[in-house]
């Protein structure tokens, strides 16, 4: 059997004494996509900032491609180009341009000559649909554009897994279907993804697996077939019911 890209056994995280992730248990195979939702304050950011270490969980094993997420420094280094992440807030640097935004990681963190990192860099603008923007700042943008370019960022690292915290929730309702129609080319590409959202249109066309949290917990996974039609738990019902 392949290594399954993420591995999460037993996670339990606390905020201090508040009890924030109670035993997670997630896996995500290779090239598998993964949509997480559940009411706010659930515990779904935590979940995935620990999977990239932004976070530390107490309790539990957390692998990536089969290796166990330490925290030594060199470990945390390996996680972070291997994983990426695209938040709500596009987090570009306002005062680069977008291919400096994009060329920054591959040339400090990968060693990749300008030139090499230019041309990473406009592929993946052409991937994510906007190859004519490249010299504009972030503020001459609409947000779908800023989110393509934050999405490109992560690829231009050429991630294993990209991690996705609510994309669209900070975008006007007509700009979100332009970056879903991204994440949903890049699912098709095989891309290993874990999306946070409530766009459960885009989770049905491509989540193999649906989680639903609630109170730091894991209350019900499977694939969104049984997941959409007959949630087993009523606190899942109950949230369907109200985002659908
Ligand atoms: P979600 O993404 O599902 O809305 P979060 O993972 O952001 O939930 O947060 C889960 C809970 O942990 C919330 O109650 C939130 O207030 C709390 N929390 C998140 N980050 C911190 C932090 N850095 N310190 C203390 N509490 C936090
Ligand atoms: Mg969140």
């Amino acid at each position: 059997m392949s290594q399954a890209a993420i591995e999460m056994i037993g996670v339990n995280k606390w905020f201090d004494t508040f009890h924030v992730l109670k035993n997670i248990d997630l896996k995500v195979g290779s090239g598998e996509k993964v949509v997480i939702c559940g009411p706010s304050g659930s515990g779904k950011s935590t979940v995935v900032r620990c999977i990239n270490k932004l976070e530390k969980h107490q309790e539990g094993i957390i692998r990536l491609g089969g290796v166990e997420l330490t925290n030594d420094p060199k470990s945390v280094e390996a996680i972070r180009s291997e994983v990426g992440m695209v938040f709500q807030q596009f987090n570009l640097f306002p005062h680069l341009s977008v291919l400096e935004n994009l060329t920054l990681g591959p040339i400090k963190a990968r060693g990749l000559s300008r030139k090499d990192a230019e041309e990473r860099a406009r592929h993946y603008l052409e991937r994510v649909r906007i190859p004519d923007q490249a010299d504009k700042r972030p503020a001459q943008l609409s947000g779908g554009q800023q989110q393509r370019v934050a999405i490109a960022r992560s690829l231009c690292m050429e991630p294993k897994v990209l991690l996705f915290d609510e994309p669209t929730s900070a975008l006007d309702p007509e700009m979100i279907s332009e970056v879903l129609d991204v994440m949903v080319s890049l699912a098709e590409d095989g891309m290993t993804m874990v999306v946070v959202t409530h766009e459960m249109g885009f989770a049905r066309k491509v989540a193999d697996k649906m989680v639903f949290m609630d109170a730091g917990e894991i209350v019900e996974q499977g694939p969104p077939e049984h997941f959409f039609t007959k949630p087993k738990s009523e606190r899942c019902r109950t949230f369907l019911s109200q985002i659908l």
